[in-house]
C-alpha cells in the first residue's frame, strides 16, 4: 500500500518548535521566543479592537495604507514593500520562487532555523558556512557559494547567537556574490539597534539587484500574535512575491495594528529604552554567575554553561520551568550547552536571575 508522497525534502522537515509558553506555576515569565517585552502599543491594542465590528471583510490584499506608513516611517520606497504573515511567510516564499530541487540555499551554521527549513521544503539543499566565534563569517559564506547557488540569508543581527555583522562587513558579502544569487538579510531585531557600524540593509537593497530586506512586527512592536512581516526588495523581486503569495495573506487586524504601531514612536523609543537597560544588566548578573554571555545587539542574550562543571543548560532550563521560568534550549541550533533569554520586563529579568542563582548556587 502507498499513500500520496509528497515531494523529496518534505519528510526531511523537523517541524520548528516555538519557545514554550506554558509551564505548572502561579505566575509564568515567558523568556522562550524573544518577544517585546513591554507588550504592545496601546495604540495598536485599540486598533487591533476597533476592527472587531469589520471582521466580514476581506482585507486589503495590497497592504496599501500599511505599505505607505513604512515607506514613511522608514523612508523606502512603498512599491518595493511587500507585506507578510510574519516574516517567516517571506523567508518561505522567497526560497519557494528562487530555489528548488539541485538548487542551494546558504546560511550561517548558528543561523535562524527557518532558512533551513524553507530551503527543505522547496526541494533545495540546505548548505551551512561556518561561524567563527559564533558570528556569521564572510569569507565562510563566500567560499561556500557555488553555480548552484540561489539565496544567501544572512539574519542581522543573528537570533540565537545575537551577533552582528557590520555595514562593510554586509557590503563585502554582496560584493563577492554573483548577481545571480539573492542575498537576503533578514533584520528581524533592526529597530533595537542604534550604533555606527549598523545597517538593516535598505541601502543596499536601493543599489543592488539581488538583495532583499526582511522586517518584523514581532519583536519590537510586540505584534507577534498578529503574525505581520515585510520584505523591501528590487521591484522585480517585489514582483515575484506579489506573484506567489496568497491574495489576502496579511489579516486586516494585522494591517490596522502595524499602522497604528509605527505611529506610536514614544513606544518603540520607550521599549529600545528598556533592552537597552535591561540586557547589559541580564548579562552582568549572567556573567557574575559564571556563565558565558555572548555579546548580543538583540533583545535577548545567548548564555554559555560549557565552563561550568557539574551544570548542564538542559538541567537549568527544567529548573528554571519548576520556578515558572521559560527559556529556550538551543540543541536544534546545534549549541546545547545554551540558553537562549529573551529580555523581558524588569519583575522578570529579577525572577530568572533569582531562579538561575538557585540553580547554580
Ligand atoms: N527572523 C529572525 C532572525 C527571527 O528571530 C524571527 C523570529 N523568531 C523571524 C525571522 C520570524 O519572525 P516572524 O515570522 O514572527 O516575523
Amino acid at each position: 500500500m502507498s499513500g500520496p508522497t509528497p515531494r523529496p525534502g518534505i519528510l526531511d522537515i523537523r517541524p520548528y518548535v516555538g519557545g514554550e509558553s506554558k509551564a505548572e506555576a502561579e505566575r509564568v515569565v515567558r523568556l522562550a521566543s524573544n518577544e517585546g517585552a513591554l507588550g504592545p502599543s496601546p495604540k495598536a491594542m485599540a486598533a487591533y479592537r476597533s476592527l472587531a465590528a469589520e471582521l466580514h471583510r476581506y482585507p486589503d490584499g495590497g497592504a496599501t495604507e500599511l505599505r505607505a506608513a513604512l515607506g514613511k516611517h522608514y523612508g523606502l520606497d512603498a512599491d518595493r514593500i511587500v507585506c507578510g504573515a510574519g516574516s517567516d511567510e517571506l523567508i518561505a516564499l522567497l526560497v519557494k520562487a528562487y530555489a528548488g530541487p539541485g538548487d542551494e540555499v546558504l546560511y550561517s551554521a548558528h543561523g535562524f532555523l527557518m532558512y533551513a527549513l524553507s530551503a527543505k521544503g522547496a526541494g533545495a539543499t540546505p548548505v551551512a558556512a561556518p561561524e567563527t566565534d559564533l558570528k556569521a563569517d564572510v569569507d565562510a559564506l563566500l567560499a561556500k557559494v557555488t553555480d548552484r547557488t540561489r539565496l544567501v540569508f544572512v539574519a542581522n543581527p543573528n537570533n540565537p547567537t545575537g551577533s552582528y555583522l557590520t555595514v562593510e562587513e554586509v557590503e563585502r558579502l554582496h560584493a563577492g556574490l554573483p548577481e545571480h544569487v539573492l542575498l537576503v538579510i533578514d533584520a528581524a531585531y533592526a529597530e533595537y539597534i542604534l550604533l555606527n557600524d549598523y545597517a538593516a540593509g535598505s541601502e543596499l537593497v536601493d543599489r543592488a539587484s539581488n538583495v532583499v530586506m526582511t522586517r518584523t512586527f514581532s519583536k519590537i512592536f510586540g505584534l507577534g500574535a498578529l503574525r505581520l512581516g515585510w520584505a523591501y526588495c528590487p521591484a522585480e523581486v517585489a514582483d515575484v512575491l506579489n506573484r506567489v503569495r496568497g491574495p489576502f495573506n496579511v489579516n486586516a487586524a494585522a494591517l490596522a495594528a502595524g499602522v497604528a504601531a509605527l505611529e506610536d514612536t514614544g513606544f518603540i523609543d520607550a521599549a529600545r529604552t528598556h533592552n537597552d537597560i535591561w540586557r547589559p544588566w541580564t548579562t552582568d548578573r549572567l556573567t557574575g554567575l559564571g556563565l558565558k554571555v555572548y555579546p548580543s545587539v538583540g533583545n535577548f542574550v545567548l548564555a554559555d554553561f560549557a565552563g561550568l562543571a557539574g551544570k548542564e543548560a538542559e538541567e537549568a532550563r527544567l529548573f528554571l520551568k519548576d520556578r515558572g521560568v521559560l527559556v529556550r534550549q538551543m540543541g536544534a541550533y546545534g549549541l546545547p550547552t545554551c540558553l537562549r533569554i529573551t529580555i523581558g520586563t524588569e519583575a522578570e529579568m529579577r525572577a530568572l536571575v533569582d531562579a538561575l542563582s538557585a540553580y547554580l548556587g
